[in-house]
């Protein structure tokens, strides 16, 4: 029966140059998709607990989904995860584009990486071929031109390239895995990990069409999306018309945009960088992603005498313009598109640069930074040069680039005093650009999320099935959809209950990875200043108090099965999910259920009563 299940891992080993292929079954990948539990598999069976995460034992593994790859929009996503150099926790992040498909139709579920190279190398896959190359002659470049250079030196223009810029090189704590120019894996350090294997990029061209079961469901929702793409008040109409910047203006207006180190929910000229002054200043064209009718991806071209900005290094999603505009009290629309292309060509998350930079604006502005020779002047609040000069001297580890680059909880934690308050981050990771004191979806995910303060992290339902199943989060796919799209796929007959597991199932071996590499129920919170009112605007008396995330976190606990206090999981739960107790030596990171009390000792009386207690 077809199937988009290719039951192949591509393994290499770069400190002796092996090569080889593991099949792990489709058991395997029936019970763990892909993305978030393919990597925590990974991460917990192969990696010896306490190693550094820029040492050669960190596995660097790039997860497809069952769906990655066949011809349906949203299906072009794929996750890469290791160790964080970051947060020193399990690490992962998902990116769109081409190229997770292209690996895909070149025939593989996924790509592990070990090892270091004694020298800069590239990988070649070119379906079943793989190579290891020499990649001195790439080493020290900006992205663009690596991406050019590889077509040349392969021969085909339609490779597509996965490469880490100079701050993967030069092991920034939040590198970047920069895959198709302007897609990337954004979050938790991925790119030093690839840095730290002297790995600059990885090549890949596929000849095969993904198979699937069943073309009929997914054909019938591929015409659905691009019904509800085109037709004005359609699902994905507004996606497609503005992308992601249409954010900017409704948080604005509802109070909660990010502003100046999350201290303030307005900005003014906030609609300065907008989508609206985007379509109409510096958008070229609208782009996509594999197969996506939705076609949300802004290209960004400058071309004036003071700013120029190529359209294949994208354009600003919400995300960036929040990041490294108003967080940085920024709304220049030129500047923050030029910050954006230097993201995308020196190969820097934009969420952990823009925030690490407003924090050390504010340290800055406080007085904090002068024993670091560095004035307000130099890294202010609203100055896009403070910005542009930051983003390239941490690319470099230049002056207090060396610093920045180390990551916010760091850096304040070696500057001292009180500097670490200030720091608005989950687990290391600088917290995404969206407000948990307004946004319920958030307060309930960033707490828990294993990789941090991660939008994208999986800690919920919805973004861990799309995550793990390989589909993009802003396609209006419900669970049930999802799931008839997984099974068109594949071939299987999973059910909500399976589905469900295998989100269980993920979220517990993530959450034995971090109990294993020292994480405690502690970290499991909110930054300090999620519990200060925003500043200024319609929310500024709004508090968000201590006790409702505890308690929150609590209840998430008891949901997965693991004990209420230290959110470890219960041995039944490890058995009900069959995970291996032995093979992922995590024997001392469970909870024995308290067995349930005997009737005849209940320590309160029953009421046959169901009245509750009140009286008509
Ligand atoms: S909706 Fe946008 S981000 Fe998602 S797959 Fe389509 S083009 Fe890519």
């Amino acid at each position: 029966m077809p199937t988009s299940v290719q039951n192949q891992i591509l393994r290499v080993n770069l400190s002796n140059g092996r090569i080889w292929t593991e099949k792990p079954g489709i058991s395997f990948f029936r019970s763990h998709l892909g993305g978030r539990d393919v990597i925590a598999h990974y991460l917990l069976t192969e990696i010896p607990k306490g190693s550094d995460a820029l040492d050669p034992v960190n596995r660097l593994v790039f997860a497809m989904g069952p769906v990655t790859g066949i011809a349906l929009p949203g299906a072009g996503r794929h996750s890469v995860g290791a160790k964080s150099p970051l947060t020193g926790l399990f690490g992962e992040s998902e990116a769109g584009g081409y190229w997770g498909s292209e690996l895909k139709q070149a025939g593989w579920d996924g790509l592990v990486i070990e090892g270091k190279a004694e020298t800069p190398v590239y990988l070649w896959i070119k379906d079943q071929v793989v190579e290891i190359r020499d990649a001195r002659h790439l080493w020290g470049q900006v992205t663009g031109p690596v991406e050019a250079r590889l077509r040349e030196e392969l021969g085909d223009t339609q490779v597509r390239v996965a490469q880490i810029g100079p701050a993967g090189e030069n092991l920034v704590r939040y590198a970047c895995i920069v895959n198709d120019l302007n897609e990337v894996a954004g979050r938790t350090g991925l790119g030093a990990v690839m840095g730290s294997k002297n790995l600059k990029a990885i090549a890949v061209r596929g000849s095969h069409r993904v198979e699937v079961s069943d073309t009929l469901p997914i054909k019938t929702t591929a015409r659905w999306v691009a019904r509800e793409t085109l037709g004005e008040g359609g699902a994905h109409h507004r996606l497609h018309t503005w992308g992601t910047g249409a954010m900017v203006r409704s948080k604005q207006l509802e109070g909660h945009l990010i502003v100046r180190n999350f201290r303030d929910g307005q900005l003014d000229h906030a609609t300065d960088i907008d989508a609206i002054t985007m379509q109409n200043k510096v958008v070229d064209h609208m782009d996509r992603c594999f197969a996506c009718s939705v076609r949300c991806k802004k290209r960004v071209k400058i071309d004036t005498e003071q700013v120029k900005v190529e359209p294949k290094y994208g354009g600003p999603e919400y995300e960036t313009l929040a990041a490294i505009g108003t967080n940085t009290g920024i709304t220049d629309i030129m500047a923050v598109c030029k910050g954006n292309e230097m993201l995308n060509y020196l190969g820097l998350d934009s969420i952990s640069a823009g925030a690490t930079i407003a924090w050390a604006m504010e340290m800055a502005e406080t007085g904090r930074f002068a024993a670091q020779g560095l004035d307000e002047e130099s890294l202010r609040f609203g100055s896009p040069k403070s910005v542009l000069d930051m983003i390239e001297k941490i690319a470099y580890r230049q002056g207090v680039g060396d610093l920045l680059a180390e990551g916010s909880l760091r850096a304040a934690r070696i500057i001292g005093g009180d500097a670490e308050k200030y720091v608005v981050h989950v687990k290391g990771l600088e917290v995404a650009m969206h407000d948990p004191r307004a946004m319920k979806d958030m307060r309930d995910n960033y707490p828990v999320t294993p990789t941090g303060g991660d939008h994208t992290g999986a800690g919920l339902k919805r973004t861990s099935v799309r995550n793990t199943v390989g589909l993009c989060q802003f396609l209006q796919y419900n669970d049930a959809k999802a799931l008839e799209l997984l099974n068109a796929a594949t071939g299987w007959d999973m059910t909500p209950e399976e589905l469900h597991e295998t989100f269980e199932r993920g979220l517990t071996l993530a959450r034995l990875f971090n109990l294993r590499e020292g994480m405690t129920a502690d970290d499991d919170r909110l930054p300090d200043r999620m519990h200060e009112p925003i500043r200024m605007g319609p929310l500024n008396n709004h508090i968000l108090s201590r006790s409702e995330i505890r308690d929150y976190v609590a209840g998430y606990y008891e949901e997965r099965g693991w004990d209420k206090e230290h959110g470890r999981p219960y041995t039944d739960t490890l058995a009900h999910l069959n995970i291996d107790i032995d093979e992922h030596d995590v024997a001392n990171l469970t909870s024995e259920r308290p067995a349930p009390l005997a009737v005849g000792a209940l320590p309160y009386t029953l009421s046959l009563d169901d009245s509750n207690g009140h009286e008509e």
